[in-house]
């Protein structure tokens, strides 16, 4: 089945607000120039109402169906937010902005999202309303969950809501999406050990806080090898070693280590951010030192409802046939989380080829995914509020 033909019509003006975002890439909440033209381009479709600042730069948009009996407010939703990386790509559209780089796509999601606002502003040919929801800082500053707690749902009345990522490795035109837990919840967890420093030829006057650093990263381990049920997804990554002292005589006073872990299950997060309290501290004490664990819940998993996930396939097989319904899940995570766990909703990939993966320096974003992507925005619009 054929993607909208409006769609291809718009082909060429939705890739110019593409390419015009890719050359301006902005940062977490500082993307004001950005947030500035999605408000300026849907006052010019007619938009019943845009507000901007929300979730200090996010911008809203409503659209009022034909009818309204039904009273049904859908949310769509796309991010805005580019990354601090140095484009590799070549292309006459790259990155203006030495260091900044839309190597995740959100420059494809913002322009489909916005040439599907036109087109439901053109026709409206629904029973209801459509809030589109363009959110800053996806990558880390948690812009989703400022936009939440700005009360963008209540204030916009929103009852469901909808969001799409691109993926490369799957072919444009081709959807992937599950239901349940499609995106881990990322957390991140700092550790200080502290033992005594001292001449490097004298440990046994020093408690050497390399050795236990190394011992605590090692039984780190043990957590997704030995303590979560290996049919459940985890993921402890230590990253970051960093001793007080660079020399090669000296053992250092003190190493902290930095460092992410990764769950699909509140309780097996629940369970690892106890453990890792546990071994931490157990072990530094085994060895004669001090730790201390800080942990820091990051995004939620992202979670599809069962019901929702069915609509938004239905949708995408109308728009191109083609839907893997039962991808795997990803243990990467996503600021759409904290507006599903407001309202239910659903996560889809669309398939950006056969491209460097997102967030490299060689990466981007497939202008031929915007009629599918623009498509299946306006179309869970359409299928959730059917015209009267
Ligand atoms: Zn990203
Ligand atoms: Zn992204």
């Amino acid at each position: 089945m054929p993607v909208k033909n409006r769609f291809s019509e718009m082909l060429p003006e939705i890739t110019a607000w593409r390419r015009d975002f890719h050359e301006h890439p902005e940062l977490l909440f500082d993307v004001h120039r950005t947030a500035a033209r999605v408000a300026d381009l849907l006052r010019s479709f007619g938009c019943d109402e845009v507000v901007t600042g929300i979730g200090r730069t996010g911008v809203v948009g409503v659209i009022k169906g034909k009818t309204d009996t039904s009273g049904r407010v859908v949310g769509l939703r796309a991010d805005m937010d580019a990354l601090p990386i140095i484009e590799q790509t070549g292309v006459d559209y790259a990155s203006k902005t030495p260091g900044k780089m839309h190597a995740c796509g959100h420059d494809g999601h913002t322009a489909m999202l916005l040439g599907a606002a036109k087109y439901l502003t053109e026709t409206r040919n629904f029973d209801g309303t459509t809030v589109v929801i363009f959110q800053p800082a996806e990558e880390g500053g948690g812009g989703g969950r400022e936009m939440c707690a700005d009360g963008m749902m209540d204030r916009f009345g929103v009852q469901e809501v909808y969001g799409m990522h691109n993926m490369p490795g799957i072919p444009v035109g081709t959807f992937a999406i599950r239901p349940g837990a499609i995106m881990a919840a990322a957390d991140q967890f700092d550790v200080v050990v502290t033992g005594k420093g001292g001449h490097a030829a004298k440990p046994h006057d020093c408690v050497d806080t390399t050795v236990v650093a190394a011992h605590i990263i090692v039984a780190l381990q043990t957590i997704a090898s030995r303590n979560v049920d290996p049919m459940k997804q985890v993921v402890v990554s230590v990253c970051t070693v960093e001793t007080d002292s660079t020399a090669h005589n000296v053992i250092p006073q003190v190493v902290k280590l930095k460092g992410t872990v990764r769950t699909m299950d509140p309780t097996v997060q629940d369970f690892v951010e106890r453990r890792i309290s546990e071994i931490v501290e157990g072990t530094a004490m085994a060895l004669g030192a001090k730790a201390v664990v800080q942990y820091n819940r990051g995004y939620p998993v992202t979670i599809n409802a069962g019901e929702n996930t069915d609509y938004a396939v239905e949708v995408a097989k109308a728009v191109s046939g083609k839907v893997d319904a039962n991808t795997a899940p990803l243990m990467g995570a996503e600021d759409f989380s904290f507006m599903l766990n407001e309202r239910p909703g659903a996560y889809i990939f669309l398939g950006n080829g056969d491209t460097a993966m997102v967030h490299h320096p060689a990466y981007n974003f497939d202008d031929d995914a915007i009629p599918f992507g623009s498509s299946w925005y306006a179309g869970m619009a359409e299928a959730r509020m059917p015209a009267a």
